[in-house]
């Protein structure tokens, strides 16, 4: 009783710009991939929570070990040693690339979210290289602490006042990117801005493997791998954000970069690895954490065995479910009948992703491309009403973006489709 009343009433403004939806929405239970709300409506959950939600709402076996690790010793601050945060950091640095040679070590610094973890990358690559000037993506996002705004490429999200040394290069969008489809023009671009808006000195270049609030945005083949050349041959180093596109999200890799054979110097990662509980880490090849020894850096709660005990259960269900596989499947499904829909729905300009990252682009006209944030609003409600919960994303917000819990079924994918289909129709 009364929590929007409440909400409205108490929130600061700069948390009430996003409410997407006509009505208040209050979710009270979730399980698996699906919500129910306060009058007992169920619905598919394909935000996945802003995809945090990779295994499964409330999933049985996260919590479980979170409720008995909170019981036992709910928070021990990282000074101490603690046997859960020290065997999930084994377990997440065995997951990245060896190398050629195989001997690529990783270290781990645990943080509470994503931007935390941003701006580490950021302390430790601009402290290991000696440089200040970083590249990021127009379109990117990367969170919202100063540090992690002053890389956030999207106007709508950053404010006045943030701190500098930042040069932005054109994202490689093939559906509507500034030099059209391809790589090497957006390769080349990269160079060009090293070469005219900065020292010539890098820090580092951040890419999110699969851009995500920039509405599903793939980098194309040997992007990843040639921005990477381009920046280490500027002194810098690659910093991959696999805040949306990690923990098996993309159905072929554990991590977005893998797609393109590319061995990051960082990797950022945050949302999937808690299943819903605030954890974040920067994972770095151990030569590059090393300077940062020099100084202090210390997140009160950062490796505190909660959110620890619920990632290595993440990690345990992600194999057990063999998840990863079925975002494979079940997202191959689901983009199979997303361009179906392409073909009878006009107002469909472009149906992209992988996995269980996809979305759909709303144009008023596919030969213009001009973007369509009205019939997008029409039929993400519509959608409301069949049970469907999606995001408005993109810079225009005319993507609608599907991120669900990776559990989601063929079962699922049929209802998806169906809603999606009644909710283009009705908004034509
Ligand atoms: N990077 C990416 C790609 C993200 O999507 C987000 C959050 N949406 C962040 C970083 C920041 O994470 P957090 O909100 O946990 O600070």
């Amino acid at each position: 009783e009364g929590t929007a009343r409440r909400r409205d009433t108490y929130y600061a403004a700069s948390q009430k710009k996003f409410v997407p939806f006509a009505e208040p929405m209050i979710f009270r239970r979730g399980s698996m991939q699906y919500l129910w709300d306060e009058a007992g409506r169920k619905y598919v959950d394909l935000l996945g929570m802003n995809v945090c939600v990779s295994v499964g709402h409330s999933h049985p076996v996260v919590v479980k070990a979170a409720a008995e690790q909170a019981a036992e010793l709910t928070h021990c601050t990282t000074m101490f040693y603690h046997p859960v945060p020290a065997h999930l950091a084994e377990e997440l640095a065995a997951t990245m690339p060896k190398g050629p040679k195989g001997d690529i070590e990783w270290v781990v610094h645990f943080t509470n979210s994503g931007s935390e973890a941003i701006d580490l990358a950021m302390v430790m690559a601009r402290g290991y290289t000696g440089n200040l000037d970083l590249l990021a993506l127009r379109n990117g996002y990367h969170g919202p602490t100063s540090a992690a705004q002053s890389v956030t490429g999207i106007a709508a999200f950053r404010h006045p006042g943030m701190p500098g040394n930042v040069a932005f290069v054109a994202e490689p969008n093939q559906y509507r990117g500034v030099f059209g489809p391809g790589t090497q023009p957006y390769l080349d671009e990269i160079e060009r801005t090293i070469a005219v808006a900065t020292t010539g000195r890098i820090a580092g270049m951040l890419v999110e493997s699969v851009q995500g609030y920039g509405g599903i945005i793939e980098m194309p083949p040997g992007y990843m791998s040639g921005a990477a050349e381009r920046v280490r041959a500027a002194g810098g180093l690659y910093i991959a954000d696999e805040v949306q596109s990690g923990f098996g999200r993309t159905g072929d890799h554990m991590w977005g970069f893998e797609a393109d054979g590319v061995i990051p110097d960082i990797v950022v990662m945050a949302k999937g690895i808690g299943n819903g509980f605030p954890l974040g880490a920067v994972v770095a090849q151990r030569q590059i954490a090393q300077p940062m020894a020099e100084k202090f850096m210390f997140h009160t709660y950062g490796a505190n065995p909660t959110s620890c005990a619920a990632g290595r259960a993440v990690l345990q269900v992600l194999r057990e479910e063999r998840l990863q596989q079925n975002a494979k499947t079940v997202g191959g499904a689901l983009l199979e009948r997303l361009n179906d829909l392409r073909q009878r729905h006009p107002a469909i300009g472009d149906v992209r992703g992988r996995g269980l990252m996809l979305a759909i682009e709303m144009v008023r006209d596919r030969n213009s491309k001009e973007p369509d944030p009205e019939t997008t609003a029409a039929v993400f409600e519509q959608c409301r009403e069949s049970g469907l919960i999606l995001s408005k994303s993109g810079p225009t917000r005319s993507t609608l973006r599907m991120v669900p819990p990776l559990c989601l079924s063929l079962a699922d994918v049929d209802q998806v489709s169906e809603g999606l289909d009644r909710a283009f129709t009705k908004a034509r």
